[in-house]
């Protein structure tokens, strides 16, 4: 005795419309919810046909108030089915629930939810690794690109001082930068000296810094003077300087100036800019730890790079501030009591003096001899 149920294929046949293909004529017909899909009897003797429910598209989702669908399947690419009815449309989302206006909600739920973890994930991405476009596309240029860009950053934000030429001082400034580059995963720094009281010490484009009378004149011995160059640096290393010019004039005049233009105006801004600039605490940060290394690879002892950032803050406080050029300085130059916990916190190694004292005498006097400026004015 055969006892199938018939409970789950409606009896109900609804009216339909089967179109085989784009501009053929349309076919009546009946169409029922089977088992595995939708049949259907064409007029004129047509063979049943069905379409499996897994491979339907509606051409618009199926909403709980539908009193009709139009199909297609993979089954037969092309062909259309209209089919008439509000219980089979009702039904049809329950068997091919991929077809119901919820399941497509649901989709672009998911699909914005996907959206937004990528973009959370972007965000979080560039602050846990400071990931930035402007350092990225830094370091894709060649190096003797930034080298023109460093040299036209250090030509206009020094303009009207004469540089620090004394050979005896040169000599001296050439074997320490020299020392300190070892450790400087393969860039050769070169320090070029200013005769400017103003203190200060920046990194330019191209593996290059920039180092002021005022800046030695402040510091009590040669370790510390290592430590702001190594801290610097690390500036480089990192292509601060590069990504930050980029940043501020924008890639184009940039590329002008490598390129040898001068890009209008964005030439002076580009030195005001480096002469001025601050960077991030992060930035900071990892100049200091790249200073740590340099100072290590050189033997030289990190101590004075904590003590002349601590020594020059606190000078700062006790003058109540009034000092403008130390104060820009020292805003471009945060954190020295951050700095000064990172040197502590160091294992100890063997270090000798970054100059003896018959060097470091040379050095102070770099500026006896200075090189005429390239622009007399006439
Ligand atoms: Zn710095």
């Amino acid at each position: 005795m055969s006892s199938v149920s018939h409970s789950n294929l409606p009896a109900e046949k609804a009216y339909c419309r089967f179109t085989p293909g784009r501009g053929q004529a349309a076919i009546d017909g009946t169409a029922t919810l089977a088992l595995t899909g939708v049949e259907f009897d064409l007029a004129h003797g047509k063979p049943r046909r069905l379409w499996h429910y897994a491979g339907l598209r509606a051409d618009e989702p199926i909403r709980a108030n539908a009193i009709d669908v139009l199909l297609s399947s993979r089954d037969e690419p092309g062909a259309s089915l209209f089919v008439q009815g509000a219980p089979f449309a009702a039904d049809l989302s329950v068997r091919a629930p991929h077809l119901s206006q919820r399941a497509r909600q649901q989709r672009r739920r998911t699909l914005w939810i996907l959206l937004f973890a990528v973009f959370a994930g972007v965000i979080a991405a560039s602050a846990i690794l400071s990931w930035s476009p402007a350092k990225w596309v830094a370091k894709s240029l060649p190096m003797s690109w930034r080298e023109r860009l460093g040299n036209a950053a250090r030509e206009s934000m020094t303009e009207g001082y004469k540089e620090c030429v004394d050979p005896a001082g040169l000599a001296v400034l050439t074997t320490l930068g020299g020392r300190l580059s070892k450790g400087a995963t393969g860039t050769t720094f070169e320090i070029h000296v200013y005769d400017w009281s103003l203190m200060n010490a920046f990194a330019v484009p191209g593996g290059q810094i920039v180092l002021t009378k005022g800046l030695i004149d402040k510091s009590e011995g040669p370790d510390e003077v290592a430590g702001v160059l190594a801290h610097e640096m690390g500036h480089g290393i990192e292509m601060h300087p590069e990504a930050a010019i980029i940043r501020g004039v924008g890639l184009g005049a940039a590329l002008e100036i490598m390129l040898g233009g001068t890009a209008g105006g964005s030439l002076a801004n580009v030195g005001l800019m480096l002469a001025q600039l601050g960077y991030s605490r992060s930035a900071e940060h990892e100049a200091d730890l790249h200073a740590l290394e340099i100072l290590k690879a050189a033997a030289i002892s990190p101590k004075g790079l904590g003590d002349f950032f601590t020594r020059v803050a606190k000078t700062e406080a006790e003058d109540g501030g009034v000092s403008p050029a130390a104060f820009s300085w020292l805003r471009t130059h945060p954190l020295p009591a951050e700095r000064a916990k990172l040197v502590r916190v160091q294992s100890p190694y063997t270090a000798t003096p970054a100059l003896d004292a018959k060097a470091w005498e040379a050095f102070k006097t770099i500026c006896k001899t200075t090189r005429a400026l390239d622009k007399d004015k006439s």
